[in-house]
């Protein structure tokens, strides 16, 4: 018997394979049919491309009904689909490349021929292209193969993906979840949100983060469609398709965007039977905000890479804003002090989950992984909360020095690491700051060398030769000396209360 969760896909799409999977933003229609197609050709491509059952897919490619195809033919393969983030640069995708080990690498076609060195230097077999409409590489030799219509074996156990979550350390650690992970908590979130056929979700998300792939892709591949699929989030997109959708899946940041936009009413919501808010937390005020424009009561859930999802609010039952509600079935949350004793009702600690969730280990790292575990298997997640009475969960900070930026987490050690090491620059310390759109925002305080007259530009134009955009400080604030305490640690904790108002509510650096 295999447990790969392909087949649980397979058996799930449409008897009817003339049956609409998918609708992109620009009308292009993709039938059951369609998908299985692109899958099967896919698989064959990826398979003649060397990838090997548990070798690693690296795909950095835009949002489309391709990509979902892509991604599900690396399941099919038994290989482990790895996605990256669009917004990476060529310097941290050497890390992942050199770290993964992937035997194919898929880009998109504007820049793959300046990845392709980079690749090959990391060892990677083949470097593939994929666009936004079919076009590209893989398409282009996918049409040349046969079809492969077998689904490799694999156990539960086995690695299905790997998502890459930034360290503490400065380093990313590759999160791997096993094909029992993605369809525990695949079939948990399908029935405990109420999916039923007929179901069409509204889908704005990125797909190379969990929250887009694994929850929002994977429910609708169990639930047999529907999928309405946006490039990327764009409020009046997505108000001009939300009446044709029953479900919307998003980061606080959308929502926030969506109430400050004057077209979304009452109406624009008025089909939607679930609202779902995640990633980061979604500020009571913008619930009651929403509850009061559409009548609607977002249910927020949460969960990270490693984990997939952990909590949430009910379908039926109170939605308890400022909670992320109470455990999914099957899945243990214990709230505990430093020395991982349970703490009771209304202490705060960290969060620490146990359940088939919980992701295998942490790629090629299995002394951080075991660092991360309590001997009795409980995750520690580095999120610190409490519990009520009745069991709803707050999330009231984090044990790691963390920023979630519009739903991207940026581990700051990760920036300072880049600043450090540009000229001018004597130390640096990275921070949250409060941010009306993006609820932190990623704000730098720099000691500057001795005799240095750097500005904020300069500092700003260096990091984005490295990093991410959404790692990259909105504001640079230069001091003389950084807080420290008695033990020589930077106050980080000073830092955000002396600036957390640089930004204007609306977010504009003041
Ligand atoms: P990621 O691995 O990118 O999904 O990020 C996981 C982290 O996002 C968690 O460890 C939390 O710190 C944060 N997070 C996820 N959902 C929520 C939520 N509903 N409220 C507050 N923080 C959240």
């Amino acid at each position: 018997m295999s447990d790969n969760i392909y087949l649980t896909f397979q058996r799930s799409f449409s008897e009817d394979r003339s049956a609409i999977f998918l609708e992109a933003a620009d009308g292009r229609q993709v039938t059951f049919s369609d998908l299985e197609c692109l899958i099967c050709r896919y698989a064959s491509v990826l398979a003649a491309s060397g990838a090997m059952p548990g070798q690693r897919v690296a795909v950095q490619v835009d949002a489309s009904p391709e990509n979902i195809a892509l991604y599900l033919a690396t399941l099919k393969i038994g290989a482990i689909y790895l996605p990256l983030n669009t917004a990476y640069t060529n310097y941290e995708l050497d890390f992942f490349l050199g770290d993964a080990t992937p035997a194919v690498f898929i880009a998109r076609p504007e820049v793959i021929d300046s990845l392709e060195p980079l690749a090959k230097s990391r060892g990677v077999q083949t470097t593939l292209s994929l666009g936004t409409r079919g076009d590209g590489s893989l398409p282009a030799a996918a049409r040349a193969v046969e079809s492969y219509h077998g689904v490799v074996a694999v156990a539960k156990d086995d690695v299905a993906a790997i998502l890459y979550t930034s360290g503490t350390t400065g380093r990313s650690k590759g999160a791997m979840l096993t094909h029992g992970n993605l369809l525990s908590n695949t079939e948990t979130l399908h029935r405990e949100w109420g999916f039923v056929p007929g179901d069409i979700l509204l889908h704005a998300l990125p797909l190379y983060h969990i929250h887009g792939l694994f929850v929002a892709v994977n429910i609708m591949l169990l639930n047999g469609g529907r999928i309405l699929l946006l490039p990327r989030f764009d409020a009046e997109l997505v108000i001009r398709h939300m009446r044709r959708a029953t479900v919307f899946m998003g980061v606080p940041t959308y929502y926030t965007r969506l109430l400050a936009h004057p077209d979304f009413t009452t109406d624009s919501a008025e089909n939607i039977r679930l609202f779902v808010s995640g990633s980061a937390p979604l500020l009571p005020e913008t619930f009651d905000l929403f509850e009061n424009r559409t009548g609607h009561r977002i249910l927020e859930r949460y969960g990270m890479s490693e984990t997939g999802m952990n909590c949430s609010n009910p379908l039926v039952g109170e939605r308890r804003p400022g909670t992320v509600g109470l455990p999914l079935t099957g899945v243990s949350i214990r709230i505990a002090g430093k020395d991982g004793r349970p703490l009771s009702a209304g202490q705060t600690g960290v969060i620490e989950v146990k359940g088939p969730n919980v992701f295998k280990g942490y790629w090629k790292l299995p002394e951080k992984t075991a660092a991360e575990f309590r001997t009795d298997g409980f995750f520690v997640t580095g999120d610190l909360g409490q519990h009520s009475e009745d069991g709803y969960v707050t999330i009231v900070g984090r044990d790691k020095d963390l920023i979630i930026s519009g739903g991207l987490n940026v581990y700051p050690k990760e920036v300072e690491e880049v600043l450090d090491r540009l000229p001018g620059i004597a130390e640096s310390a990275v921070i949250a700051l409060p941010h009306g759109d993006y609820g932190e925002a990623v704000a730098a305080v720099v000691v500057r060398s001795g005799g240095c007259h750097l500005d904020q530009e300069t500092v700003i134009r260096s990091a984005a030769e490295k990093l991410a955009k959404f790692k990259i400080p909105k504001k640079v604030i230069f001091v003389d000396e950084l807080p420290r305490n008695s033990m020589g640690k930077v106050q980080k904790n000073v830092l955000r209360d002396q600036y957390r108002e640089c930004f204007t509510v609306e977010g504009m650096a003041k």
